[in-house]
C-alpha cells in the first residue's frame, strides 16, 4: 500500500473523521502514488473553525500589513526554494510535463511578491460628505474565514490566484483541492507555517466535490468561495452563495477562439495555435480550442499545424524531451476521446490524431487532434472538451469573424493574429471575452487581472483589483 496522506488543519496533520482515504494515480502509468485522506462535514468543520481561530488570533488579526507582506515574501522565498520538488509533486499527480511545471513553480513566488507589495498600500479614503465638522472615511476589512475549491490542472498556481491576495488582506483559508491532485497543496500548507503564518491561517481538506466541497460551500462560518473549476460546478456554487448572501469568485470554463487574419504572419499564428490549444494537453481553461482562419491562409494554417501535431512527442512527462504528457485520469482520456467520436458523428473531418494511447507506459494519453469540416453550431465546437482537440474554421470577413468568434456561451480568452494594428484594436475592443491576446497567447502576470466574461465567470484575478474580492468596504462618520 502506498503512503497516507492526511489533511492540514491548524499547522498540522490531521486525520480523517471517517478513516477513510482513496487513490491518487499517476496518469502517466496509471500507478498509485499515494492514498488521500477522504475529507467530509467533521473534517470540513474542523477547518473552518480552525480557520475561524487563526483570524481572531491577535498575532494574525493585528499584525501590521507591512509585516504581513514580510510573512508573503518569505513563503515566495520558500516556494522558489522547493520549486523543483513542487514541480515535480504536481507532474507526478497530473501528468503535466515536469520542465513545463518548474518554469510555472519558479514563477510562482512573483505571486506572493507582487501581493507582499500591495499588503501595506492599502488605503481608504476621506469622503467630503458633510461639514467639517463631521468625518467620513472608509477603510478596507478582511472577510473572514475564505473557502477555497481548486481544480486539478494547475493545483498551486489556482490555489495562489486565492491565497496569495486573501492572506494579503487579513483574510484566512479552507482549501479543497481537486481529488486528483491532493499532494502539492498540502506541501503548500506545510510551507506556509515554514514561513511563520499562524497555524489555521491555511487549512487543507482534502476529497471529493460533492462530500467535502460541498461541505465546505455550506458550511455557514465561511465569508466567501472562491473557486475554480468547470461552469457546472461554478454555477451550483453560484446559487448556494447567493441563497445565503456571501460572495463568490468563480473562474470558470472556455471556448476560447483563436483567430488568423489574411495580413498574419502565418507562421507565428500556427504555433500560437498550437501553443493555445495542446500546451498541458488542451487541460487549460483559456485554451484556444475553436480556430477561425481567413479563407486566403486557411490551407497554409492548417497544414502548419496539422504537421506540427503529427510531430509533438507523447511519452513521460518527467522526460524533457517528451512535448504531450497524458490527460490527468483515465475518465477525462474517454471524455475527449467521447467528444472526438462525437465530432464524427456530427460530419467532422479527423485531420490528424483522434486515438487514445497508453504513451507505451499503461498511461492516459490522447494524441493531439486537430477537426476540421466542422461549424459553430457543433457540439464538439460549443462545449469545452478540455482536451488537445481544436476544431478549424474559414471565414471571409472581420464582421463575420467576430460574430463566429462571440457566439458562444463562454467569455473567458481569444487570441487574434494580424499585422493590422487597427484592425488589433478593433478586434480587442468587438471581442466579448475578458483577456484579448493579439500576437501571442496565454501570456499571464500576478499583476494582470481577468475575468471570465458569460459563463466563464463572476469576479477578478490577479492584479490589485482583487483586493476587492477579499474584503469589504466600512464607511466610518465621526462627530467631532
Ligand atoms: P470541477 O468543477 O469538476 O471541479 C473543480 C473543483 O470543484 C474540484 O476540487 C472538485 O472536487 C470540486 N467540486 C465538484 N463538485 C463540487 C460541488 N458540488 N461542491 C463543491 N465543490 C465541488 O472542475 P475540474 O474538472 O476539476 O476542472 C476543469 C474545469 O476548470 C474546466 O472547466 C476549466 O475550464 C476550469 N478552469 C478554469 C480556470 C479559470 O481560471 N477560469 C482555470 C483552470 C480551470
Amino acid at each position: 500500500m502506498t503512503e497516507q496522506r492526511n489533511h492540514y488543519i491548524a499547522g498540522t496533520y490531521e486525520l480523517p473523521a471517517s478513516g477513510e482515504y482513496f487513490a491518487s494515480i499517476n496518469p502517466a502509468n496509471g500507478q498509485e502514488i499515494y492514498q488521500a485522506a477522504r475529507g467530509n462535514t467533521d473534517d470540513v468543520a474542523r477547518a473552518v473553525q480552525s480557520a475561524q481561530r487563526a483570524f481572531e488570533d491577535p498575532r494574525w488579526r493585528d499584525l501590521s500589513q507591512t509585516r504581513r507582506g514580510h510573512l508573503l515574501r518569505r513563503l515566495g522565498d520558500l516556494i522558489g526554494e522547493h520549486a523543483d520538488e513542487l514541480a515535480r509533486i504536481e507532474s507526478l499527480d497530473n501528468g503535466k510535463l515536469l520542465r513545463e511545471m518548474r518554469g510555472q513553480m519558479s514563477n510562482l513566488p512573483e505571486y506572493y511578491y507582487y501581493y507582499a507589495g500591495l499588503a501595506d498600500k492599502i488605503e481608504g479614503s476621506v469622503i467630503p460628505a458633510s461639514n467639517r465638522a463631521i468625518l467620513n472615511y472608509t477603510m478596507r476589512e478582511p472577510l473572514g474565514v475564505v473557502g477555497a475549491i481548486t481544480p486539478w490542472n494547475s493545483p498551486l498556481t489556482l490555489t495562489t490566484s486565492k491565497l496569495a491576495p486573501a492572506l494579503t488582506m487579513g483574510n484566512t483559508m479552507v482549501v479543497k483541492p481537486s481529488e486528483h491532485t491532493s499532494a502539492s497543496v498540502l506541501r503548500l500548507a506545510e510551507l506556509v507555517t515554514e514561513a511563520g503564518f499562524p497555524d489555521g491561517t491555511l487549512n487543507v481538506v482534502t476529497g471529493f466535490g460533492a462530500e467535502a466541497g460541498q461541505a465546505l460551500v455550506d458550511h455557514p462560518s465561511i465569508a466567501k468561495i472562491s473557486f475554480t473549476g468547470s461552469t457546472l460546478t461554478g454555477s451550483r456554487i453560484a446559487s448556494a452563495t447567493a441563497g445565503r448572501f456571501i460572495g463568490s469568485t468563480l473562474e470558470l470554463g472556455g471556448k476560447s477562439p483563436n483567430i488568423v487574419f489574411d495580413d498574419a504572419n502565418v507562421e507565428n499564428a500556427a504555433m500560437g495555435v498550437v501553443a493555445g490549444i495542446f500546451a498541458a494537453a488542451g487541460q487549460t481553461c483559456i485554451a484556444g480550442s475553436r480556430v477561425f482562419a481567413h479563407a486566403s491562409v486557411y490551407d497554409e494554417l492548417l497544414e502548419r499545424v496539422a504537421a506540427r501535431a503529427k510531430s509533438i512527442k507523447l511519452g513521460d512527462p518527467l522526460d524533457d524531451t517528451t512535448e504531450l504528457g497524458p490527460l490527468a485520469f483515465r475518465d477525462q482520456r474517454d471524455k475527449v476521446a467521447s467528444y472526438v467520436d462525437l465530432g464524427r458523428s456530427e460530419g467532422a473531418t479527423v485531420l490528424t490524431g483522434g486515438t487514445s494511447s497508453d504513451g507505451g507506459l499503461g498511461g492516459f494519453f490522447f494524441e493531439p487532434t486537430v477537426l476540421t469540416d466542422v461549424t459553430n453550431d457543433m457540439r464538439v465546437v460549443r462545449e469545452e472538451i478540455f482536451g488537445p482537440v481544436a476544431a478549424v474554421m474559414r471565414f471571409t470577413t472581420e464582421d463575420e469573424v467576430v460574430s463566429l468568434a462571440n457566439d458562444t456561451d463562454y467569455g473567458l480568452a481569444a487570441g487574434v493574429w494580424t499585422t493590422n494594428l487597427a484592425r488589433a484594436h478593433r478586434m480587442a475592443n468587438r471581442l466579448d471575452a475578458g483577456t484579448i491576446w493579439v500576437n501571442t497567447y496565454r501570456a499571464m502576470s500576478p499583476m494582470s487581472p481577468r475575468q471570465g466574461f458569460k459563463s466563464s465567470g463572476v469576479g477578478v484575478e490577479h492584479g490589485a483589483e482583487t483586493m476587492k474580492e477579499y474584503s469589504r468596504l466600512k464607511s466610518v462618520w465621526i462627530n467631532t
